[in-house]
């Protein structure tokens, strides 16, 4: 099966999902968008306001702030994978708590799964904290570590600061916008491993 059908497919179990509490405080399911080929696969935290209301990750400010650095690197939204670690907007803003995380963990592993991106970028600190934990962002950002994942097995992932943590602050944005130069490269450097 063609990884776009399989993506489909994980959607529409996903609408449905309610594992967790969140789904009955949120509007709309938001489980990710973008080529179910990508070679990158960035990861946030989890829908705003913005993106509850559309269904769709990474549309508010943050979302026009990742498109800007994706632009700088010559690649559009639709060349690449954009999910959350919890598909359903937790309310207020708040951070979503372990169990829910956890709840939503097995489709974030299964997207992962179907696309098989060479690189996975994770955006912010609750993003590392699953695939990197007791990991501090400020030491690892913009480096590139080779990690194995029980449930996936060996994967490059690359974590960067949140854009919404970085869009009004004036230093994170600068080194978030040259760690985001530097994907290109790594990606080269994966190639040339494979
Ligand atoms: N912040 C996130 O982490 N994800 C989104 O989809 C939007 C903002």
């Amino acid at each position: 099966m063609i990884k776009q059908k399989k993506l489909d497919e994980l959607n529409y179990r996903m609408a449905r999902c309610s594992k967790c509490v969140l789904r009955s405080g949120c509007k709309n399911v938001v489980p990710g968008e973008g080529s179910a080929t990508a070679e990158i696969m960035f990861i946030g935290e989890g829908p705003g306001a913005k993106e509850d209301e559309l269904g769709r990750p990474f549309v508010g400010a943050a979302g026009k702030f990742l498109d800007e650095m994706l632009g700088i690197i010559n690649l559009k939204r639709e060349d690449v994978y954009i999910a959350n670690v919890v598909k359903c907007r937790p309310p207020q803003n708040r951070d979503p708590l372990p169990d829910e995380a956890a709840s939503c963990w097995p489709w974030l592993l299964e997207q992962i799964r179907i696309i098989q991106p060479k690189l996975i970028v994770t955006l912010g600190r609750h993003s590392m904290e699953r695939f990197l934990p007791n990991q501090k962002i400020s030491q690892i950002h913009g480096k590139a570590m080779r990690r194995n994942i029980p449930e996936l097995g060996p994967r490059v992932f690359y974590a960067l600061y949140h854009p919404a943590a970085a869009l009004y602050n004036g230093s994170m944005r600068e080194v978030l916008i040259k760690d985001f130069k530097r994907i290109p490269k790594v990606i080269e450097k994966i190639k040339e491993e494979n």
